[in-house]
């Protein structure tokens, strides 16, 4: 059993039940007819926000009971509610914390995303944390940061297959009898596609804990909507100050927003933190990240520090960074995480 991921793994025996089809059989009020555009958001919000207690109660209550996944699916259910509510933000897009305030429905903002959401593979992979594998993962275009050493630039600057939700549901289906352990939202990054995965996960039958593999820079509001969904934070913490994450990502607040999402993912969901160790990067990043953890999430976090950092992209732009790790850098790290933390994968 690894420690920090109890729930998640009682899902993978079949003793508990995925957060999203708590909330998709969770009955709440007609709120389709309410067509007219003004005060809608509020309306949503408001009865989103008194369904959260209901949700609360019925996760505690049934979370481990798996014969409420004979409960039929709610009509409209709290999954439906998040939908249409995701939809509505999306009129003045404030999903991350650039809050570009766009209408996605008409043009794109920082992530060139519209409405429409596009995913470059989906596929059973064999190489993420061991209690992950295998793992359905499914990545999607497009991201809210703009990471100069990114190592999936050739997913993220482009769209390539439209997503169909109903049918991508099918295969997590598919996915999940071929023996998938979870379904990983990913990317690119799967917050800006926050919409699309709630209608997706409206069409999955079944009991697949959701993995939400991030960089944590969601808003406060997103995270209000999502929480509700996700079982395990897959969260990426890349930098330990802002003049970092300014300087290759192109993005301001970085420690507050992300240490703030963090904090809140800790509450009600399980955690996996994955670090990749950058070059030069040690003291000023992998050091205070891990201190700050250390202190705040705890000793028992389960944590992954990762080596596999290579120049790629625009990387070799920044002389700084256009190097593999020395061994006496990764010797530091793990010497740094080991001395604070318990639980490294
Ligand atoms: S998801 Fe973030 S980057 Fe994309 S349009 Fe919305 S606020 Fe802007």
């Amino acid at each position: 059993m690894v420690r920090g991921l109890e729930r998640y793994e009682a899902i993978n025996r079949g003793e508990a039940i995925a957060k999203f089809q708590i909330a998709r059989r969770m009955e709440v009020e007609d709120f389709l007819e309410q067509d007219s555009d003004e005060g809608r958001l509020e309306k949503l919000w408001e009865l989103h926000g008194q369904y959260k207690k209901e949700f609360s109660r019925l996760l505690k209550e049934e979370g481990n009971n798996p014969d409420f996944l004979d409960t039929p699916p709610g009509s409209p259910s709290f999954l439906q509610l998040k939908l249409a509510l995701l939809k509505e933000m999306l009129k003045n897009c404030n999903f991350c914390e650039r809050r570009c305030g766009v209408n996605r429905y008409e043009k794109t903002g920082f992530c060139k995303c519209g409405i429409t959401s596009y995913y470059s593979s989906e596929f059973l992979h064999f190489g993420e944390e061991p209690e992950l594998v295998p793992s359905h993962t499914i990545f999607f275009n497009r991201c809210t940061f703009a990471c100069v050493f990114c190592q999936n630039f050739d997913i993220v600057y482009r769209n390539d297959g439209r997503v169909d939700p109903e049918e991508l549901g099918r295969v997590i289906d598919v996915r999940f009898r071929q023996g998938s352990r979870n379904v990983n939202f990913v990317g690119g990054n799967p917050d800006q596609h926050a919409h699309t995965i709630m209608e997706i996960l409206g069409n999955v039958e079944s009991n697949v804990p959701v993995v939400w593999n991030s960089n944590m820079y969601h808003s406060i509001e997103l995270h209000e909507v999502i929480e509700d969904i996700v079982d395990v934070w897959l969260g990426d913490f890349k930098y330990g100050n802002d003049e970092c994450a300014k300087h290759y990502s192109n993005v301001r607040n970085y420690w507050k927003v992300v240490t703030r999402n963090f904090t809140l993912a800790n509450r009600t969901g399980e955690l996996l933190i994955r670090h990749l160790v950058m070059p030069g990067h040690i003291e000023c990043c992998t050091a205070k990240i891990v201190e700050w953890i250390a202190e705040n999430l705890g000793r028992k976090v389960r944590f992954n520090l990762m080596f596999q950092y290579y120049p790629t992209f625009k990387a070799y732009d920044y002389p700084e960074i256009a190097r593999r790790l020395s061994g006496t850098e990764m010797r530091r790290a793990m010497e740094i995480a080991s001395s604070k933390l318990t639980n490294l994968v």
